[in-house]
């Protein structure tokens, strides 16, 4: 944990009363800047520019091995460190921005040098994704989809409780918030046709998630203990795992989802470290029946993450449709990652497992339309008085995270796409 949590901290920063990114949070990401990319933080809407942070010594007496780490155009050469590492920069930001050390403001014109206008940069992929995993951790999600496709009696399949059920996924076409994607084309079956047919995807979802990014390695064959897995993981983001539910339906059997879900995933651009996230952790669900001793998990796990999701039609605002919470999950990241890699599975920097779709136990706190509109039997209304059953072309999905605890606010900011018509 940051040894700068506390209560009385304050920043040189001005730093908007609502912000995600006050001197608490301390986020990494990629921006592009005058025709450079590379590795930077957020302080309020400034952004902290690292590599000259690290190339005027400012990290010089740090474990980094060298200052260069914050020049690359992706985080995955810092994330390859260890967590002394990703700690030590965090707290060297936190005081050398923090209201104490106002000084050092006026000397060699601060402001100017390391701090830049968000609205001056453009946003990029945080990490090169290696490997990506998505999970299906959350029960309420996990039991709508099983009363909803198979049988209401047996919605949880009997593994469900036994182990953090997950598949391996795409990580080529994860993308950074604010990409448009076409609507995909693919095979589905009609209703009551027995011969598929092949066109756009007429059922585009969301998926409400978010995903932990791991940082260091471990060797093929070596497993990561649950209670040692807070060491591997660097931090997290939003995560929108888009779907087309008719391509899905008809393609998932018998090996699960494939070309459902690898047309566009997007993620928040900043990753929010574990340290930040500390302060928010909350206990999970009681597990019943008590799961194998490689999964068991000591103290508060779960973390009180507020999520939201907004759809807003091309020429009209948005409409909330969605509040869901990262704690309602049954699985949580120490259990994933221990899972994962129980069989000696070897994970890297810059691999990225999502969570699954997050539904709360309240149909407004669903994560994904699928549920919301309960299989198109309830249309949602938008403030334009449309209706909405699954996304429609020119639809702009936007996703927020948030934690909140005792007046202390970080957030990750948003995660936006916009569906295009299909190409
Ligand atoms: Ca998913």
């Amino acid at each position: 944990m940051s040894i700068f949590n506390t209560k009385g901290l304050s920043s040189w920063v001005s730093v908007p009363a609502d912000s995600d990114f006050p001197i608490h949070n301390i986020p990494f990401g990629v921006v592009s800047y005058q025709g450079q990319t590379h590795c930077a933080s957020r302080i309020g809407d400034f952004v902290i520019d690292l590599a000259l942070l690290g190339e005027d010594g400012w990290f010089d007496d740090l474990p980094l091995g060298n200052g260069a780490v914050f020049h690359n155009p992706t985080l995955n050469a810092f994330l390859e460190l260890d967590k002394k590492a990703w700690t030590s920069v965090r707290n060297r930001l936190i005081e050398l921005f923090q209201s104490a050390n106002a000084e050092i403001r006026d000397h060699d014109d601060w402001v100017n040098k390391y701090l830049i206008p968000i609205s001056d940069v453009e946003m990029q992929m945080p990490v090169q994704v290696g490997d990506y995993t998505d999970f299906y951790s959350s029960i309420e999600h996990a039991t709508n989809v099983g009363i909803m496709f198979r049988d209401p009696a047996n919605a949880l399949l009997p593994n469900w409780k036994h182990l953090p059920v997950g598949y391996h996924g795409r990580a080529s076409s994860i993308v950074v918030s604010g990409a448009e994607i076409h609507r995909p084309y693919g095979q589905t079956l009609p209703k009551d046709a027995t011969t598929p047919v092949f066109g756009p995807s007429r059922l585009v979802d969301f998926e409400l998630e978010m995903a932990f990014i791991t940082g260091k390695a471990n060797k093929l064959g070596d497993s990561i203990p649950a209670e040692k897995a807070d060491d591997y993981i660097f931090g997290m983001v939003i995560f929108n795992d888009l779907s087309a539910r008719d391509i899905q339906k008809w393609e998932y059997v018998p090996l699960g989802p494939f070309l459902s879900k690898n047309f566009g995933s997007v993620i928040s651009p900043w990753i929010v470290t574990l340290d930040a996230l500390e302060f928010y952790r909350v206990a999970g669900p009681i597990q019943d029946p008590r799961v194998f001793p490689y999964l068991e998990t000591l103290g508060d796990k779960n973390i009180d993450i507020h999520l939201s999701v907004s759809l807003k039609p091309a020429d009209s605002s948005e409409t909330a449709v969605s509040k869901s919470n990262y704690k309602y999950l049954y699985w949580n990241m120490n259990q994933q990652l221990a899972h994962h890699t129980v069989n000696g599975c070897n994970i890297k920097a810059g691999d990225m497992y999502a969570s699954g779709t997050i539904s709360g136990p309240t149909p407004d706190s669903y994560g994904s339309l699928l549920e919301l509109s309960w299989q198109g039997t309830k249309p949602l209304k938008m403030n334009d008085g449309t209706e909405r059953r699954f996304v429609s072309d020119n639809d702009s999905i936007i996703m927020r995270a948030w934690c909140e605890k005792d007046g202390r606010k970080i957030g990750f900011g948003e995660s936006v796409c916009k569906i295009l018509p299909a190409k």
